[in-house]
């Protein structure tokens, strides 16, 4: 018995063998189709077919760890691109393989998000995301900071400003630790503008206590904010107080001057009521003494047209022209002013200061520009610093 066990060994080892052969054989051919199959893809992608590389892909037999971080990736890619379509196609084909992780299925999941998101499809991206975030807990493949950045932008866009200072909240808790993937916002900034458009919406509809509670909450985030000092203006306007408002629209002006000509009708109607325009002028002269902006320069010779010219303005005009580089409209408007308006300047200075401000612009204007791609430069020049086409510089 013992013998007859002893030959069947190397009978029962070569059928042993020959079949793992067999199973290796079959492996190889499938792992031989699979990549073919991948490379047929790559293939289409590589000559720009986008659509037959997606037909490859999406009837991709078998997905594995590494295939499924590529389909992510060109999903991903179509929608940088703009394709959100594909992006589309691909992330759910994803999501619908049964054999992915849950890191995976994750990951896909928020791709689609954002798909949906680049696509114009808010309430479809919104259910991602809160699912993403409901199932947050279970799971940590996705950071919740950066499922609320993007339910914050979603509510942006929406509208939904308490919605959208609920997910910075929830942004900045779960940011804590500095999260990489992400991205970097300035939440005081931004939950200070979401609370003034909700104080915006109750200051139309006449709410004014709602309006005090939401400028309290603005203060307890960002007190600094320009468009806080702003609001406050606005109320004391909307109720006529227009020396209060006045003196708030300057403060937020004194901040920053790019506000001045957004606020310019309602600094000038609050200072007529109060017949404050003269002051009005001084202070925006000492103002643009101090900045040197070209708008508060603008509004200074506007004010100056409509209501008076003054001593100041004209020994403003004789000190910024010969030694300011202003732009065309403000010498336009410089010029006007001298012709019109001013007292103290009379024709032959007023000439000789707008010929030393051209001149001043003139220096600093490129005078040639090359048709290929655009660039400008001061000389003629045989071939493009830029795009390096030759013979493509003309006058500008
Ligand atoms: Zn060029």
């Amino acid at each position: 018995m013992v013998e007859i066990l002893l030959l069947l060994l190397p009978l029962a080892f070569f059928a042993g063998w020959r079949a793992s052969r067999k199973k290796l054989i079959r492996n190889q051919k499938k792992q031989q189709q699979l990549s073919g199959h991948f490379v047929k893809g790559v293939n289409f992608l590589l000559s720009e077919e986008p659509d037959k590389a997606l037909e490859v892909f999406l009837n991709y037999p078998d997905i594995d760890e590494y295939t499924a971080e590529t389909f992510q990736l060109l999903g991903d890619s179509f929608r940088n691109r703009g394709e959100v379509d594909r992006a589309l196609r691909v992330h759910q084909n994803l999501i619908a393989r049964t054999n992915l992780n849950s890191k995976q299925k994750q990951k896909a999941m928020f791709s689609l998000g954002e798909d949906f998101f680049s696509a114009g499809m808010l309430d479809r991206a919104e259910g991602v995301f809160q699912e993403l975030l409901s199932n947050n807990q279970s799971n940590k493949h996705i950071s919740k900071a950066a499922i609320c950045s993007s339910l914050r932008t979603i509510y942006e866009q929406t509208q939904e400003w308490q919605k959208a200072i609920d997910a910075t909240d929830c942004y900045k808790k779960s940011n804590k630790k500095g999260d990489g993937k992400a991205p970097l916002i300035n939440s005081q900034s931004l939950v200070a503008h979401y609370y003034c458009e909700l104080a915006d919406e109750a200051l139309q509809q006449g709410k004014l206590n709602e309006v005090d509670d939401l400028i309290a909450k603005v203060k307890g985030v960002y007190k600094q904010s320009t468009r806080l000092m702003t609001l406050q203006g606005d109320i004391e306007y909307h109720q006529k107080k227009h020396k209060a408002a006045l003196k708030k629209y300057l403060e937020a002006i004194k901040s920053d001057t790019r506000l001045m000509s957004m606020l310019f009708e309602k600094v000038e109607k609050s200072a007529l009521a109060i017949d404050a325009i003269p002051s009005l002028q001084n202070d925006l002269l000492a103002l643009y003494k101090k900045k040197k902006d070209k708008t508060l320069y603008e509004v200074t010779l506007l004010l100056a047209k409509k209501y008076g010219s003054s001593k100041a303005i004209d020994d403003l005009i004789e000190a910024e022209l010969p030694t300011q580089k202003l732009n065309i409209e403000s010498i336009f408007n410089t010029s006007d002013y001298i012709k019109s308006h001013s007292e103290n300047i009379d024709a032959e200075k007023g000439l000789d200061l707008v010929n030393q401000s051209l001149s001043n612009y003139l220096k600093g204007v490129p005078a040639f520009r090359c048709e290929h791609c655009g660039y400008k430069m001061h000389d003629y020049l045989w071939r493009c610093p830029a795009c390096h086409e030759w013979d493509q510089i003309d006058h500008a």
